[in-house]
């Protein structure tokens, strides 16, 4: 097995105490293995899971050409004159009940949108500009031949993959796995994933607050954005600022899970004596991120389990999870094409920001008029917690950028997505 050591020694540029995102970002996916059992699980319970199969049609579906409308069904052939055309309906095709005769010249078929196109027909006229009296059918001119006719294989062609392994399964994926008649498939085992807050300072929701003590949120920020991944989540509570404490945690947590996270105990006063307990347990990078908020953070790998050591502050513990773990646990739990959309938005107001490290300001992107603008949500202390909980996306000022000027357009990852 190939030491986190050697995995990011081949990353250009990187630097632990002044470590840019992306080559952050880069070092992590050096060095993960995804996991590799799969399950098989009804449909149903599919979305949001890792695909570990390749899905091949069997079908076409449609099955067969059928009508988009409701309407006639004619022979493209019979309306090549400029005038209107009368036509004798011989019948009707509904969904679910095909028409069994051939239409001949001069002939044609009411049909219901879904139904099987009869055989001989390959237009349909949309009822609304067609006039019947009993079994006469006048079509005006100008119909396209071809037109409101849905091809057989037009959603899914039997033979050709529609979806690969590593997909992160989304509603729409789920319909069209079963519009091929399958109701289970092969996922990914979910990742397990153990987390816990360090802190001599740390209160648990239930107990009255002593004298300079603060709720733990950290450990129910992590659940929560977990929580949203599917993976299993493994709580394992507060522990002290303590190295047999401390490392009792890190043996159970790395035993049972694919993946730890821990926050608080990375910054530069705190790390000394967790650096020498990781360095008993296992191999863990201390890295000086060049980012703003949520610089210290360790990465490594105890037993098993990868390691994420995040900071403790509140926002930036949310800021490190979306920027490296989100995608990290993503990519163990066998997921392709993980990365976030930046989008473009107009600052509608100036930003300071100083050049050499990568900021992740809590900001609002807003409708005005025409277009979208951003705004940060109020003091972005990385202990304000309430910037994160007011915003809904991340206005992302690149490494090099230095102060954004009112107007200017600026990056932005959205908090919510559709699927
Ligand atoms: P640390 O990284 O351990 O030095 O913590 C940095 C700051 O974050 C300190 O003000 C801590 O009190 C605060 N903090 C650490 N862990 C938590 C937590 N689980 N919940 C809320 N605040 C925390
Ligand atoms: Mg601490």
């Amino acid at each position: 097995m190939t030491t986190i050591a050697q995995a990011v020694s081949c990353i250009d540029g990187y630097d632990p105490d002044a470590l840019r995102v992306d080559k952050a970002a880069e070092a992590i996916r050096a060095c993960l293995v995804p996991v590799s059992e799969t399950e098989l699980v009804p449909i149903r319970l599919a979305p949001g899971r890792i695909l570990a199969q390749e899905i091949v049609p069997a079908i076409d579906v449609p099955g067969h050409d059928n009508s988009a409308m409701d309407g006639y069904a004619v022979r493209s052939a019979d309306l090549s004159s400029p005038r209107e055309v009368l036509l004798k309906q011989i019948g009707s095709a509904f969904a679910g009940r095909a028409f069994k005769d051939e239409i001949q010249k001069g002939q044609c078929v009411r049909i219901m949108t879904g139904a099987v196109m009869p055989r001989g027909a390959d237009t349909v006229v949309v009822q609304e500009v067609c006039r019947a009296e009993g079994d006469r059918v006048t079509v005006p001119p100008g119909q396209k031949a071809g037109q409101n006719v849905r091809a057989a294989g037009e959603d899914l062609k039997a033979g050709v993959p529609v979806l690969e392994p590593g997909r992160a399964l989304v509603a729409a994926d789920i319909g069209l796995i079963a519009s091929l008649g399958i109701g289970e498939v092969a996922v990914k085992r979910r990742l397990r994933v153990a987390f816990f807050s360090t802190g001599d300072e740390l209160a648990s929701i239930g107990a009255p607050l002593k004298e300079g003590q603060v709720y733990d949120s950290n450990r129910y920020t992590l659940h929560g954005m977990l929580a949203r991944l599917g993976v299993e989540i493994q709580d394992l509570g507060v522990v002290r600022d303590d190295p047999a404490a401390l490392e009792a945690a890190f043996r159970k947590a790395a035993a049972s899970a694919d993946a730890v996270i821990t926050t608080g105990g990375v910054s530069v006063g705190e790390a000394d004596f967790i650096r020498q307990l990781m360095a008993k347990l296992g191999e863990v990078l201390f890295w000086k991120i060049a980012m703003r908020p949520g610089r210290p953070m360790a990465f490594g790998r105890i037993g098993g389990a990868f390691l994420f050591g995040l900071p403790g502050n509140p926002v930036a513990v949310m800021v490190t999870f979306y920027q490296f773990v989100r995608e990290a646990l993503l990519v163990l739990s066998g997921a392709a094409g993980t990365e976030i959309p930046l989008l473009s938005a107009v600052s509608s107001q100036s930003i300071r920001k100083v050049p050499g490290r990568t900021e992740y300001q809590r900001g609002v992107v807003y409708r005005d008029g025409g277009g979208w603008k951003a705004r940060v949500t109020g003091q972005q202390g990385s202990g304000v917690l309430r910037s994160m909980s007011e915003a809904n996306c991340f206005i992302v000022l690149e490494h090099e950028r230095g102060n954004v000027q009112a107007g200017e357009m600026v990056q932005v990852q959205l908090f919510e997505g559709l699927a």
